[in-house]
């Protein structure tokens, strides 16, 4: 019943540290459209958009990056890495005057996919404070 959905949902959602969908986006075993690539970093389209312009930049070696709060001090270059890529994308989708860059971390923050991502949003007014 409904609270036995909830807690499955809470399980597939949980950070536990098994492989995720960009996995299998990052080896290309699933489609996916991408924007940007180097050694370190990979940005692709979001499969659901939430503006024009919605791109996900990611690390290609997750190591231990499940969600941003699990960040260590080791991780300081490939989270400037990311920041980078994110202005990157910008300047490729042509959203350089105006962009937002988000990252969600945890449950109550609606993370779905343990692989920590930042959210490139533009191409339209964003307004604030986001939901
Ligand atoms: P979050 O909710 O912050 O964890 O963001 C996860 C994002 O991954 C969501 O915006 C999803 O739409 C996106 N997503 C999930 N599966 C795919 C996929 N196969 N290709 C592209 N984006 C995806």
């Amino acid at each position: 019943h409904d609270e036995e959905a909830a807690a499955k949902a809470a399980a597939v959602n949980a950070d536990n540290g098994a492989p995720t969908i960009f996995d299998k986006i990052i080896a290309k075993e699933i489609p996916s459209t991408i924007v940007y690539e180097d050694d370190k970093v990979l940005a692709f389209k979001d499969i659901s958009p939430q503006a024009p312009v919605h791109v996900l930049v990611i690390p290609k070696f997750r190591d231990g990056l499940t969600q941003l709060g699990k960040a260590e001090q080791r991780h300081g270059e490939i989270l400037g890495q990311l920041l980078y890529a994110a202005r990157i994308v910008a300047e490729k989708e042509g959203i350089l005057d105006g962009f937002r860059v988000v990252i969600n971390n945890g449950p109550s923050a609606c993370q779905s996919v343990y692989h920590l991502h930042l959210h490139v949003l533009g191409g339209r007014q964003m307004k604030w404070p986001p939901g």
